[in-house]
């Protein structure tokens, strides 16, 4: 499961990852907080709520490239996630992950990402708590109804980056832990982002700065249920035991 803030968010840090596991045979989620609509380019969109109904299927076209399993867009304010309550938002998320119980979640870290966007961080920050709450019976208790019950992920990931993009304010990223060779998927990923047409101003840039990067997506594990020392990894699913 992969939690984001912005439409287009999944391809860049996560698209590579999400279709090699796919291919893989594991099951995949991305919940996407917003639908984007104070984004700058706006596809001639005449209003907010234009923008967010178009981007919802730039998504979901961007997601059936990616075989993303199940896509899912929330209606929280883009441009706005930090002034968002914070109890709300996790229980939201919480009630995902424990209908989805995936047995690794990756977000971004608190700083936001390569671009530090305050979304991209507060998402890492929601996503980062529902990671550690959901398998708790004392968190959010009135979800566990119906047969709904505790999920607790094995693994959490932040996504990283070893380059700052010029010009921007700086950010301090988390240690790259997990290097994940996505090969061919480097193509995948740059389709996905072209599917969210709306942004296509950005895809020259995204395209130009995801081939700097190569075919390797970096991740830093944040959480893991196996205590134990740090090792570089190569597979998100090292270590992940299939029954929980
Ligand atoms: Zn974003």
């Amino acid at each position: 499961m992969c939690i984001t803030a912005h439409p287009d968010d999944e391809a860049g840090g996560f698209g590579g990852t999400l279709r090699l596991y796919r291919e893989k045979g594991m099951e995949t989620c991305v919940v996407c907080l917003t639908p984007g609509q104070a984004a700058t380019n706006r596809g001639g969109a005449k209003s907010d709520d234009e923008l967010a109904a178009m981007r919802r299927k730039e998504f979901a076209a961007s997601c059936e490239i990616l075989k993303v399993n199940k896509g899912i867009v929330l209606d929280y304010p883009d441009g706005k996630l930090h002034r968002q309550d914070l109890y709300r938002v996790v229980c939201d998320l919480t009630q995902h992950i424990r209908d989805f119980r995936p047995h690794v979640l990756m977000t971004f870290g608190p700083e936001g990402g390569v671009t530090g966007h305050t979304d991209h961080s507060m998402a890492g920050v929601f996503a980062s708590l529902a990671f550690q709450w959901a398998g708790r019976e004392n968190r959010f208790p009135d979800q566990l109804a119906n047969g709904r019950a505790p999920h607790r992920a094995q693994k959490l990931y932040y996504s990283t980056s070893n380059f700052a993009i010029p010009g921007r304010p700086p950010v301090t990223p988390p240690p790259a832990t997990a290097i994940i060779e996505i090969g061919e998927h480097l193509e995948t990923k740059i389709a996905a982002f072209k599917a969210h047409t709306s942004q296509s101003p950005l895809w020259k840039m995204f395209e130009e700065n995801i081939r700097r990067r190569g075919t390797c997506e970096l991740f830093h594990l944040a959480a893991s249920a196996k205590v134990g020392t740090l090792e570089r990894e190569t597979d998100l699913f090292a270590g992940i035991t299939a029954d929980s």
